[in-house]
């Protein structure tokens, strides 16, 4: 039962927002010793970091290093070699790398999330064996390779193509690009065409070692850029019928399934990347003085100080409730999930920016941190699907799935999408049965007994879960199954969706702080609230602009520019 699906249709899955849920017992035990290795080990490398920078690499004996440490094997089982970190334990350790470096962050989190991924969920036992030992002790780093130059967003259009040898062997050729540690990879997982160039797209396991694959140049990238990041080359490359990850023709399966599942690695590595800029922003306000006084002191620079953790803490809770869900065998979490990598994301872009502002002309100097951090977190929302790409699935799968996730409504919401005059008004007489039904008054209560100042919080989204039930009604009521080419309206569904779900795992998280005596248990009741209002803001005008809007007049205004191919005014004329 997905949370956010549940959401559309005016219903919070109380029981799987609260309690909020703590780390495994194993997990802490691990961490402990982990998040202490990896400041010693990165802590005094801070220069080091910045000259990598530039000179776009990192050397083979610093990643023997993280060898070491078993940063390779975090997620790996232990019976293979591993750590054996849940989701959430290694999510964690994400934070801590990137807490000092982004591009150690992506060199192990590429091999963890995405590169090596593919073998732990579908790998076979003999797939497994063969391999996970040696990408557990770094002894094979991992990458994954789906982008091509005409296959981004639209990874199912790629063009690498497999053939299947009489031997039963494949047979690959075809070219990725922008593979993060493409250079220094031994094994790739592999996406192709199978079979015919408009065939079903298969996954392989393939090993950099093999005849016919190569790689191409270092990228000279705006950021992260001592991660490695190359074009993957595979020209005639035999690949024994063994390598075929889970079943032919289900590659796009696999590739979605390790994207969504490896999100929280990089929700993880955002959080880590926030708290040291708050770490550097505190300390900036505090030192700096202006007219004769801190400038800490000025109620615009506490402001950003302040946002800046309210979006930390929030991101931290939806990234970690997600994780939770993963590691307890929830199977319906892509839409959290993408939910919380595109508020993560730009929750750090804009620490990243208001950061530097606090520090100002001494953040814009590249001796300051900021700079780099700045260029560095510009990629979260671009790639493992970028925002806008993900805002479009977050919304059209909540409507989509409707059905399925509510037994109840199955037919009616099949209804919309088939005859979709047939199918009006069901999801708001749907949500307002529901929640009368529910409460007596309305509303889908939030039944957990919460201390009384996160009462208000929980009304705000008890509130706007109706709301969006009742705006997924009305454009579905208004548009039928041409939603899907509603982009602007989808992102409003998708928008009020992320500050609902993102908004519960707060309020759920300050409810179980709140225990804890102590100023952090109030500050985290304090912050719930904060959200609520900032997030009810929000929700409340992207409602209304479901119904008034300039759509259509941006719309004209996009195509007359389009048309021009460039901006055609000038004071001059
Ligand atoms: C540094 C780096 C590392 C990477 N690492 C890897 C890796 O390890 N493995 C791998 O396989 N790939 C990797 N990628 C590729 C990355 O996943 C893609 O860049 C990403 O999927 C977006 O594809 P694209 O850049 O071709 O953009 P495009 O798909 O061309 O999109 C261009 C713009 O159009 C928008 N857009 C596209 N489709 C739609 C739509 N239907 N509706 C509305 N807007 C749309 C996008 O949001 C974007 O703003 C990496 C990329 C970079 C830059």
């Amino acid at each position: 039962m997905s949370v956010a699906k549940n959401l559309m249709a005016g219903r919070i899955l109380e029981e799987a927002l609260f309690p909020y849920p703590d780390l495994r017992e194993k997990d802490r035990e691990v961490l402990g010793m982990m998040v202490d290795a990896i400041d010693q080990f990165l802590g005094p490398r801070h220069q080091d970091f910045k000259r990598w920078d530039r000179e776009a690499g990192q050397p083979a004996q610093f990643i023997q290093g993280l060898r070491d440490l078993g940063l390779f094997g975090l997620i790996i089982p232990e019976e293979h070699g591993g750590l054996g970190l849940s989701n959430a334990g290694y999510a964690r350790v994400l934070s801590q790398s990137s807490s000092h470096d982004s591009s150690v962050s992506l060199t192990i989190g590429a091999h963890s999330s995405i590169g090596m991924k593919g073998i732990l969920l579908f790998g076979t036992a003999e797939q497994k064996a063969r391999y996970l030992p040696r990408l557990a002790s770094g002894e094979m780093i991992a990458a994954f390779c789906l982008t091509e130059s005409g296959a981004g967003s639209d990874a199912a259009s790629i063009r690498t193509q497999a053939v299947k040898d009489a031997d039963g062997s494949w047979i690959l050729n075809g070219e990725k690009i922008w593979i993060t540690n493409g250079g220094i990879a031994d094994l790739y997982t592999v996406f192709a065409r199978t079979s015919s160039p408009a065939g079903k797209i298969t996954a392989f396991v393939v090993e950099a070692a093999w005849p016919g694959v190569s790689h191409g140049q270092h990228e000279d990238k705006m950021g992260i850029r001592a991660s490695s990041t190359t074009t993957v080359n595979f020209a005639d490359v035999r690949i024994p019928a063994a390598n075929v990850l889970d079943a032919e023709g289900k590659g796009f399966k696999v590739a979605m399934a390790i994207l969504n599942n490896g999100r929280t690695g990089l929700g993880g590595g955002a959080v880590g990347g926030m708290k040291t800029l708050i770490a550097h922003a505190t300390r900036q306000a505090q030192t700096r003085k202006q007219f004769g006084t801190p400038i800490a002191e000025f109620g615009l620079v506490r402001d950003k100080i302040s946002q800046m953790t309210l979006d930390c803490f929030a991101a931290e809770s939806a990234v970690w409730m997600v994780a939770h869900y993963i590691d307890s065998g929830v199977e319906d979490y892509s839409v959290e999930a993408a939910m919380s990598k595109v508020f993560a994301s730009e929750a750090l872009q804009r620490a990243a920016y208001e950061a530097l502002q606090i520090a100002a002309g001494s953040g814009f100097m590249r001796d300051a941190p900021y700079e780099q951090i700045t260029r560095d977190c510009r990629i979260l929302t671009i790639f493992e699907g970028t925002n806008e790409v993900l805002r479009l699935y977050i919304a059209l799968s909540g409507l989509k799935d409707l059905g399925k996730s509510l037994g109840e409504l199955k037919a009616a919401v099949d209804d919309i999408f088939n005859n979709f005059i047939k199918g009006f008004g069901v999801l708001t007489d749907y949500a307002e049965k529901r929640l009368t039904r529910a409460t007596g008054v309305g509303r889908d209560k939030i039944l957990t007994p919460l201390p009384q100042p996160l009462r208000e919080p929980a009304e705000v989204y008890e509130r706007y879960t109706l709301e969006l039930a009742k705006a997924s009604d009305h454009l579905l009521r208004k548009h039928g199954k041409a939603i899907a080419d509603r982009q602007h309206d989808l992102k409003r569904i998708a928008d009020i969706g992320i500050d609902l779900f993102v908004g519960l795992c707060v309020l759920s998280r300050a409810a179980a702080l709140s225990k804890a005596t102590g100023e952090q248990g109030v500050q985290a009741i304090g912050m719930a609230r904060v959200f609520a209002q900032q997030a009810k803001r929000r929700m409340a005008n992207t409602v209304r602009r479901i119904t008034r809007n300039e759509d259509e007049e941006m719309g004209r205004l996009a195509g007359f520019i389009l048309d021009k191919g460039s901006y055609p005014w000038d004071v001059m004329s």
